[in-house]
């Protein structure tokens, strides 16, 4: 099972904060994330997490290929609202995606659990909360 992890600057804290949390389940699955998101979460968990480019640079569109592949089985994205992102077309495409292929997406913290525990249900493990 493969999670891709996203976060828009101002909601990568709360995605450290969601990985930290949930830890002993995100190491149940096969991770990757955009660029900054991907370090940020490395550095703060130290989990194994497959880096693609930065969202900007396409990291999101190298996410929705792994998606159309049916290569990623679920994308928690916490997106900002509030701030306008020169990527918005990738974002846009990425969404698409999870929709054309029923991809279970989060895209706020309320269901980013319940992405999570999808995907650990798939893989027949019981999830463990933390915090
Ligand atoms: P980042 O990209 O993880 O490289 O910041 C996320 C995004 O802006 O889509």
């Amino acid at each position: 099972m493969r999670l891709a992890l996203i976060a828009h600057d101002e909601k990568k804290p709360d995605l450290i904060e969601f990985a930290q949390n949930r830890q002993d389940d995100l190491e149940h699955l096969d991770l990757m994330a955009t660029g900054t998101t991907g370090q940020r979460l490395i550095d703060a968990t130290g989990l194994d997490i497959e880096r693609k480019e930065s969202g900007p640079l396409g990291g999101d569109m190298q996410i929705g290929a792994e998606i159309a592949s049916e290569t990623c089985h679920g994308v928690i994205f916490l997106r900002d609202p509030l701030t306008a992102q020169p990527h918005e077309p990738d974002i846009t495409a990425l969404l698409r995606i999870c929709d054309v292929h029923d991809v279970p997406l989060a895209t706020n913290l309320a269901s980013a659990d319940a992405v999570l525990d999808e995907l650990l249900e798939q893989l027949g493990d019981e999830p463990s909360r933390n915090g």
